[in-house]
């Protein structure tokens, strides 16, 4: 196969290059690097079965050749991420999808949509089933991420039913592991980084808040037996294990040995006070579910931000 990778050298757009790739298919990654790093891609760079453009999805694109497949994993994903970026993540969301839904409908390829349980907002209903339609504040500050990946959702699912596009849709829960950016904000990598840099924990509100977090081999493994085997409906792929905030502070403080203080922040607005997915489908018809555990997948990305080094950890990019 030829697929095209948006978001090809984010977090986990470089790791699904790397899974199509050890399976022998030819890949082409495009990333405007808003979020992107291209430390993430350098060890494919120069591999005869990878191309990279540097492009931003949310403008017109073209890609020469065959594709079998159009994977769409460009957008800010971090909630201070899309903060900082409000319009490009809505665009990316919105423009973006439409673009890369019309490119694989001229070339007759298998769509993939990179959603997010973001669509679920402040779950009312616990733990997330894909039936669950969501509790979103479409005018509060994470509404920008959250209402743009709905309406990919939308879009995705109308491309499916009109144009007859094969389609899939996959709601990612919390996901980390190498390639995190240190300072994405995001609170595996925040912690980690953190606990690394002898500088207090930030826990935002009083830790109570739940998140279920999974290693991002996991998570990869699950989209891609999604793309292959799927259907379009959507689908969680996440890890059902679920902990507070503050269980995960432990966690980073026990594995980095670090004796810093716990900080305690503001908790940001609308932030979610529970979240675990329902992954009975992904179950049933993948036959996939997580083999990490947090602990040992904490340690594997402690390994990883260390390995990076003081520049790398200190800076935002
Ligand atoms: N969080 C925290 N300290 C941090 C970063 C995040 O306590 O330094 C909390 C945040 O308020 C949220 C949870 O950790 O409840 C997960 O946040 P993250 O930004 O990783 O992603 P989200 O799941 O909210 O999209």
């Amino acid at each position: 196969m030829r697929v095209l990778i948006t978001g090809a050298a984010g977090f986990l757009g470089s790791h699904l290059c790397d899974r199509f790739l050890a399976d022998g298919h030819q890949v082409v990654g495009l990333d405007n690097f808003i979020t992107g790093h291209a430390d993430n891609i350098a060890h494919l760079i120069g591999q005869p079965r990878f191309e990279f453009v540097r492009h931003n999805i949310s403008t017109y694109t073209y890609v020469a050749g065959p594709l079998d497949g159009v994977l769409h994993f460009a957008s800010p994903a971090s909630p201070i991420d899309y903060l900082e970026h409000p319009i490009p993540t809505l665009k990316v969301g919105a423009l973006g999808t439409h673009n890369a839904l019309g490119l694989a409908l001229h070339k007759r390829a298998r769509f993939f949509l990179a959603s997010t349980s973001e669509v679920y907002g402040d779950p009312l209903v616990h733990p997330q089933p894909e039936s669950y339609w969501g509790n979103v504040n479409p005018v509060g500050p994470r509404g920008v991420y959250d209402e743009a990946k709905r309406f990919a959702e939308a879009m995705t699912m109308a491309y499916h039913r009109f144009h007859k596009l094969d389609t899939r849709v996959v709601r990612i829960f919390n996901t980390y592991g190498p390639r995190m950016r240190p300072r994405d904000g995001r609170v595996v990598s925040n912690f980690i980084v953190q606990a690394l840099a002898g500088e207090p924990i930030t826990i935002y509100g009083d830790g109570s808040q739940t998140r279920s977090f999974c290693y991002v081999s996991d998570e990869v493994e699950g989209i891609y037996r999604l793309f292959m085997s799927g259907d379009s409906d959507p689908m969680n792929i996440g890890n059902p294990v679920e902990y507070t905030v503050r269980q995960l502070a432990e966690v980073v403080l026990d594995l980095t040995g670090a004796r810093v203080p716990i900080e305690r922040k503001p908790l940001p607005v609308d932030d979610p006070k529970v979240r675990q997915p329902d992954i009975t489908r992904a179950r049933a018809m993948l036959g996939w579910e997580p083999a990490v555990p947090l602990r040992d997948g904490v340690a594997r990305t402690i390994d990883y931000f260390r390995a990076l080094g003081a520049e790398r950890l200190g800076a935002r990019g």
